[in-house]
């Protein structure tokens, strides 16, 4: 089994980091991919991923990239450090690129990257305008994103989340991808929760569709109908932990972990073997071969 989305540097996980990682291996898992989101996590992600690497080698892989609500900080930080979102978006930019540049050996993916128009309209805490000018700053920051990964053959973890029942979010996600990649770039939706017809259309562009916990989940309904829908070739695993801990991890009251963390993904298989009818093994090994496709740098 492996985790195709994961952030180590992140509380409670990275405390824990070590007895999680062998906790996963014990249970005969393989690879990790870890994610980051903005400056403020590359580095510790970075000598994380260095100094695990000796303790458990070939274990741990890592992806370098922006989380597309990041740049809601702009509007905040706008009147402290005098720039407006977009120069404050692209300042972000160009120390990513920086730190990608001086670690392009150890990068296996970008990621996360991708658009978010649900974030921002949550507690309407901004006008029309500013919510106009964050979703161009997002297209303009992941199109760079799109065309840096082409540039250096990389695949992406790609972040999609539109507002309920409108998917103008997923469609300009797609157009990017397809403008900048030109029928080359490879990725996995993480934690892919759009409809039925965006998801054809992303399988179409040949990308794999990561599922979580979510489909552990009561509430979960929709995203077990969409891993119906995925063949098994597109199919990866994710915590995205700390994120998103499985159902009966939720359940155990005194439970001491109480956050997503890798081992957790031997009960999101389990769930997904009995969705799709199909036993485990072949799910774990079918999976674990989609991954290596599409993460393993030997395959590049
Ligand atoms: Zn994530």
């Amino acid at each position: 089994m492996h985790d195709s989305h994961i952030h180590i540097s992140m509380s409670p996980l990275k405390e824990n980091i070590e007895s999680d990682i062998q906790e996963f291996l014990d249970c005969k898992g393989r690879k990790i991919l870890t994610q980051t989101t903005d400056i403020t996590d590359y580095q510790e992600t970075i000598d994380m991923y260095t100094s695990l690497s000796k303790k458990f080698p070939d274990t741990l892989q890592l992806a370098l990239g922006i989380h597309p609500s990041r740049f809601e900080e702009g509007i905040a930080k706008n009147s402290i450090e005098e720039l407006d979102i977009f120069q404050y978006s692209q300042k972000q930019y160009d120390l990513f690129e920086e730190i990608f540049n001086n670690n392009l050996d150890n990068i296996s993916a970008i990621g996360e990257c991708g658009l978010d128009y649900y974030g921002m309209n949550e507690y309407n805490q901004y006008s029309q305008t500013e919510q106009e000018q964050l979703k161009e700053i997002q297209r303009r920051i992941f199109s760079k994103l799109c065309s840096l990964a082409a540039l250096h053959k990389l695949p992406m973890s790609i972040h999609a989340r539109g507002v309920k029942g409108d998917n103008s979010c997923e469609k300009d996600v797609l157009a990017i991808v397809a403008k900048e990649g030109k029928g080359t770039l490879r990725g996995s939706f993480h934690s892919y929760t759009g409809d039925k017809k965006m998801l054809e259309k992303i399988l179409d562009l040949g990308m794999y569709i990561g599922f979580n916990a979510i489909i552990t989940y009561p509430s979960g309904e929709n995203v077990r109908e969409i891993l119906k829908l995925t063949p098994l070739d597109r199919i990866l695993f994710e915590t995205d932990g700390p994120f998103l801990p499985t159902q009966s991890v939720r359940k155990k009251k005194n439970s001491k972990k109480k956050y997503g963390r890798p081992v957790l993904i031997k009960e999101i298989i389990e769930k997904a073997c009995e969705i799709k009818n199909i036993p485990y093994e072949k799910m774990e090994n079918v999976t674990d071969q989609n991954y290596l496709c599409l993460f393993s740098k030997t395959d590049i």
